[in-house]
């Protein structure tokens, strides 16, 4: 007897001018009403593939179906024409949401005419009905304002607003079968759980089948009841989460186990700390938005930040989206301008520095992109991206800088032979390695590691978190880290610093601070991270609401407006930063004592 969605046999080649490739072979995957089935995989598996053969969109060519069956509901998707496909299923029957809803919406039209448009196109229904069922599902979707959302374009909305909107798109046009392709990979950890959720409800209250597609192992062990592990184009293990979590009998299966335990484990021991290499005192970051006749409206992005870090460690900053960790960092970098306050790095204001003793400063602060696609000049050969700033700040020979380029390649794990290749002729983790090389060409005292592993695959990124914990242990690095995956920031940090709509409320030793969270903040943060262990989605807490607006941030204490302790006095006074232990503060009156 045949599933509700069944999967079988099925090949596709991918046809270049030189070669045919096989990219997609699987053998069955079966799926039953009103379940949910995860596929990891890392980029280039065959994962979307798979989810545009599915809908009846993979380009033909490059894409060649050889064989296979696409059933659902007793129907074989891929004998169907692609007209039928477009009236009875795509959309219909069958929705995908996407990982970046900005690319799904169209930025030129409100949100309520595109739902409108779609209701009315899929659902056969008049102006008037549409509008009804536009409203009706974006409160299914537990958006505040109905009407004001209506009204708004897709950059008006947040980007879990956006994804949320993207849900009550593919209900309201009668989805049974939902394909979510990374529907969370853009978002903070905190809308990630309450996105998460909410499709979790929806999906029991429609009846909804679900095909999970991402390439977080946590994340899809936590929310979908079967797994297949994708590699190479071919499902490598499959079955209930449980059963190929705990005994995995494929390698490729035990390494991701590995390699998201990894970034799990707290083996950190606690470091010397003697010279401070950079203090920030009192700095704040106001950008102006809007001048009145007689006053000004400020973000107040980094707001009276306080900060020591010492020589040879590394110090996490996390927090949401807009909490300000990047201005903090790009202010300490001297990128922004200060409103007020002092950066001392190795004991001078970085704020009162001549042009010459600023470019000193600059060849010891250095940095590590997100994005290893395009940190990198794709027409620079990789010996010269490193060694341009070797040329801008040492007068070496050139014979003497391809030596350094060579033995900087060798350190961060790559053939000296690379020096001379170019960076798209690299995978994410190696290009990423090129990065590391490049910060570390002229032996910086300070290196910023901005989201280090968030745009590479998970086996790169336990690797680059090892390549990174190596080096420094043997450069004695210092290293500011911004993440917001918390597992990175655990395996790689000494301290963390959580920081909440500008301000620093929780700081400490990383191992106190993640075995005993003190501000409800970082709680919520940490509880609402997918692992391993996680027992199902409902396990995971749900911080509602976004971040407040930096213009104008909450009276009080800034959390008070999404903290489930808060108290009268919360909303009138704003809580110092208390020393909890030697190694430990938060900024929270349950811990005034
Ligand atoms: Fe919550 Fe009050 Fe503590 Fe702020 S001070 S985190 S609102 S309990």
């Amino acid at each position: 007897m045949s599933a509700y969605f069944e999967i079988r046999n099925l090949k596709i080649d991918y046809k270049t001018y030189e070669k045919q490739q096989r990219v997609l072979d699987i053998e069955r995957i079966a799926i039953e009403k009103g379940k949910t089935y995860g596929i990891v995989g890392e980029s280039g598996s065959g994962k979307t593939v798979l989810a545009l053969a599915i809908m009846g969109l993979l380009p033909c060519p490059p894409g060649i179906i050889k064989s296979g069956e696409i059933i659902f509901d007793g129907q074989d998707l891929l004998k169907k024409k692609n007209k039928e496909m477009g009236e009875k299923y795509r959309g219909n029957r069958i929705a995908m949401i996407f990982q970046d809803p900005m690319s799904t919406l169209n930025p030129v039209f409100t949100v309520g005419y595109q739902m409108i448009q779609i209701i009315k196109q899929h659902q056969k229904l008049n102006k008037k009905e549409a509008y009804k069922k536009a409203i009706e599902m974006i409160e299914v979707v537990k958006l505040p304002d109905v009407d004001d959302i209506m009204k708004k374009y897709p950059h008006q909305l947040s980007g879990g607003q956006r994804q949320r909107i993207i849900i009550a798109m593919a209900l309201a046009c009668g989805a049974e079968f939902l394909i979510a392709d990374e529907p969370t990979r853009n978002l903070d950890v905190t809308i990630q759980a309450s996105i998460l959720k909410l499709m979790k409800e929806l999906q029991k209250k429609f009846g909804v089948t679900v095909l999970f597609i991402a390439n977080n192992l946590s994340l899809v062990s936590t929310f979908c009841d079967e797994i297949g592990i994708l590699h190479n184009g071919k499902i490598v293990e499959q079955g209930r989460v449980e059963e190929v979590i705990k005994s995995s009998k494929n390698t490729y299966t035990k390494i991701l186990i590995d390699s998201v335990t990894k970034g799990e484990s707290v083996t950190k021991k606690k470091q010397e700390k003697d010279e401070v290499l950079l203090e920030v005192k009192s700095l704040k970051k106001y950008f102006p938005v809007k001048k009145r006749k007689s006053s000004k409206l400020f973000v107040k992005a980094v707001d009276d930040v306080d900060l020591k870090i010492y020589k040879g460690e590394v110090v996490g900053i996390v927090g949401e989206s807009g909490c300000g960790k990047s201005t903090l960092v790009n202010t300490i970098l001297n990128l922004h301008e200060p409103t007020s306050g002092q950066v001392l790095f190795d004991g001078k204001n970085i704020f009162e520095l001549d042009k010459n003793q600023l470019r000193k400063t600059r060849k010891d602060i250095q940095i590590v992109f997100q994005d290893p696609y395009w940190s990198l000049n794709p027409r620079w050969l990789v010996k010269d991206i490193i060694s341009e700033p070797i040329k801008v700040h040492e007068k070496l020979n050139s014979i003497s800088i391809l030596k350094r380029v060579e033995d900087l390649l060798e350190l961060v794990g790559l053939p000296k032979s690379s020096a001379f290749k170019y960076p798209h002729e690299f995978s994410g983790g190696q290009r990423q390695r090129i990065a590391i090389a490049r910060a570390l060409a002229v032996n910086p005292k300070l290196v910023v590691l901005d989201e280090p592993t968030s745009s590479i695959d998970v086996i790169s990124q336990a690797q680059i978190l090892e390549l990174l914990k190596e080096l420094r242990g043997r450069l004695r690095l210092t290293n500011i880290l911004i993440s917001h995956d918390l597992s990175v920031v655990n395996y790689l940090a000494d301290k963390v610093v959580i920081m909440y709509l500008g301000k620093i409320v929780e700081y400490g030793e990383a191992i106190e601070v993640f075995n005993n969270p003190l501000h409800p903040y970082t709680k919520a943060l940490f509880n609402s991270i997918p692992s391993l262990e996680s027992s199902g989605i409902e396990s995971l807490v749900t911080l509602e609401g976004n971040v407040p607006s930096a213009i104008n941030p909450p009276s009080g204490c800034r959390f008070h407006t999404r903290c489930s302790m808060a108290n009268e006095r919360c909303s009138k006074e704003m809580p110092a930063m208390k020393v909890y232990n030697d190694n430990h503060s938060a900024a929270c009156f349950l811990y005034e004592q």
